[in-house]
């Protein structure tokens, strides 16, 4: 676990090695569900998203669990190695977008499944502007759809995790 600051918001960021070990270690957070999703799912996607802790904005000593997901081909284990040497800067993350992960249902057909989505006056809080520079990044083709009916899931859904 390492604390960066990038584009002027700090995380405890968790290269690929380490896996969920370390998170899991945080009292804050839920250890067993967070394991079987790991297992089942975060696991598989370590090209594009690496887990992070970011205090909240609220109480300091409170961090949440978010989900940085690159948009963009950038090699994360060299973004890894960067992190661990202090030698990142804040173009490495210019394409990463902190997401929640959680489970979505299409209203229009029912389809469910595991889900990144940005959300809204929440981990961007305090920062507005990185807020704005980030929805320019989801343009139409980066808002996913429903898989099965391809109909708006009223959501900023970022990437759907298959099944
Ligand atoms: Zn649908």
């Amino acid at each position: 676990m390492k604390e960066i600051a990038a584009e002027g918001m700090k995380y405890l960021y968790f290269p690929m090695h380490e896996g969920l070990a370390k998170i899991l270690e945080q009292e804050s957070i839920n250890a067993s569900s967070l394991q079987n999703l790991w297992d089942s799912i975060l696991s598989k996607q370590l090209d594009k998203l690496r887990l992070v802790l970011i205090p909240s904005e609220i109480i300091k000593s409170q961090l949440y669990l978010y989900v940085l997901y690159w948009l963009d081909n950038s090699d994360l284990e060299d973004i890894d190695r960067k992190v661990e040497t202090n030698s990142y800067d804040d173009n490495d993350f210019k394409n990463a977008i902190a997401t929640r992960f959680g489970k979505l249902k299409c209203s229009n057909c029912g389809w469910e499944g595991y889900t990144l989505v940005m959300s809204l006056a929440d981990v961007y809080i305090g920062h507005s502007q990185l807020e704005d520079n980030k929805l320019k990044l989801l343009t139409d083709e980066k808002i996913k759809k429903c898989p099965n009916c391809t109909s708006r899931l009223r959501q900023l859904v970022v990437n759907i995790f298959p099944q």
